[in-house]
């Protein structure tokens, strides 16, 4: 039989009665398949287990800080497997390390290397549904390890890719991917099929429905993905390797504000500066969202970074260091800056889109503080007083939310 991973995510366990429902889910897709499921922690627990250490210390070590994480997903394949049982199905509950997923050393953040699916073949052999923690691992020295937040994706395409599985169903508490946040943009349409570039490249510039390290996974391996409701049965979004290659057109929008943006005014313009400067940044694990080298005159230039907000701390004491080296005049930072990004296979190639974008905007007079394009997106860098303006205006007029409602008053 063919095998299918199914993944629900926090709020689809949050409650026992919701641990019951996503039960009566695997029973039914147990019936075509052999079904791996994959879980996260139950609601909020993960954060719950954060703030809880942070009463303790405000600098856990990272170590300890996994083998209490850990915990959220143990309580869930427990209950899961618990409420499995109930329907009478035959369930077990593993842990990362149980099953074999053999990560890198990097607490809090690792890297699968190897999934040795040692006891799941096992299970499914006795047909016995395997119920597997997400997030965790087991790394080289033997350590327990998270693959970081958001993280039970991974798994979830991890283990489909090792078991090459026909399908890896994502269940969380909306009906698909859709053209931005329905969350925040009630009226936005969901998008049937998407490839998998256009998933990652909207997962990467601030959409979490899947972790952009599943889809990475998902597309190395083909996996064939459905982002599905767990509280209703309809079809979700499909991703597959099929893109609009030859039609490329704006498919969605997706935005972050949660970034930070730091300026060194007038570095002495030496060769080796750029490189030293972005060395030390990049090697200490820090993310360039964009990084801009303007020229201010013949001798010194302004470089400024964006990053994500969380790395704040690391990048300003960096550059303090760095500063005082280059003998560099000041550093100017903000967190008054947010980016909106239109996704589409070929859209830079559209040279229309690309005005267009910049017509709109203009006539709704907001101001843009600078853009980057690739294949795959447009992202637009402002302050963030624009950024629901701008997101309101691009996706009318790429017509990527649905027509209002006609009152029906009257008739
Ligand atoms: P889970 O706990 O199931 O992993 P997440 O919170 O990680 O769920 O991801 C689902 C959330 O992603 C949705 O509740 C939604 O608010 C958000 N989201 C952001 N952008 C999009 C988008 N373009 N389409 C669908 N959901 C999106
Ligand atoms: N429970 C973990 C988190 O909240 C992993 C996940 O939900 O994917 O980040
Ligand atoms: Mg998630």
């Amino acid at each position: 039989m063919s095998v299918v991973i199914m993944k629900f995510g926090g709020t689809s366990i949050a409650t026992p009665q919701l641990i019951l429902s996503a039960a009566k889910k695997i029973a039914r897709e147990k019936k075509e398949y052999d079904v791996v499921v994959v879980v996260s922690a139950m609601g909020q627990a993960t954060d719950e287990l954060v703030a809880r250490s942070q009463e303790i210390t405000s600098q856990p070590r990272a170590r300890e800080l996994d083998m209490l994480l850990t915990t959220g997903e143990r309580i869930s394949v427990a209950l899961l497997s618990m409420a499995l049982e109930r329907l009478h199905l035959d369930a077990v509950s593993y842990t990362g390390s149980q099953v074999g997923i053999i990560t890198d050393t990097r607490h809090t953040d690792a890297r699968i290397l190897e999934v040795k699916n040692y006891r799941i073949k096992e299970a499914l052999r006795e047909n016995k549904i395997p119920v597997v923690c997400g997030f965790q691992g087991v790394s080289t020295e033997k350590e327990i390890t998270t693959l970081g937040r958001g993280g039970s994706d991974t798994t979830a395409l991890a283990l489909s890719a090792a078991l090459n599985a026909e399908m890896c169903i994502i269940y969380t508490d909306v009906d698909g991917v859709f053209t931005e946040d329905p969350h925040q943009f009630p009226g936005v349409k969901k998008i049937r099929t998407i490839s998998y570039e256009e998933m990652l490249e909207l997962s990467c510039r601030g959409a979490q429905v899947l972790h952009p390290r599943a889809c990475r996974v998902a597309a190395r391996f083909t996996v064939p993905v459905e982002i599905r409701n767990s509280f209703n049965n309809r079809r979700g979004t499909f991703i597959t390797d099929l893109g609009d290659i030859e039609r490329p057109r704006p498919k969605a929008i997706t935005h972050s504000d949660n970034l930070y943006l730091v300026t060194l005014v007038q570095v002495p313009k030496r060769p080796q500066y750029l490189s030293q400067i972005i060395t030390e940044l990049t090697h200490c694990g820090v993310h360039l969202k964009f990084f801009f080298h303007g020229i201010a005159d013949a001798k010194r230039f302004d470089l400024s970074f964006i990053t994500p907000l969380d790395e704040r701390k690391r990048v300003k004491s960096l550059l303090t260091k760095i500063v005082k080296k280059l003998r560099v005049n000041m550093i100017k930072e903000t967190t008054d800056i947010c980016s909106v990004s239109v996704i589409g296979m070929g859209i830079c190639a559209e040279n229309d889109i690309l005005s267009d974008i910049f017509e709109v905007l203009s006539k709704s007079k907001i101001h843009v503080e600078a853009v980057t394009t690739s294949e795959l997106s447009i992202n637009i860098f402002l302050r963030k007083k624009y950024l629901n303006r701008t997101i309101h205006t691009l996706l009318s007029k790429f017509h990527l939310k649905s027509a209002p409602q006609r009152s029906r008053r009257g008739r």
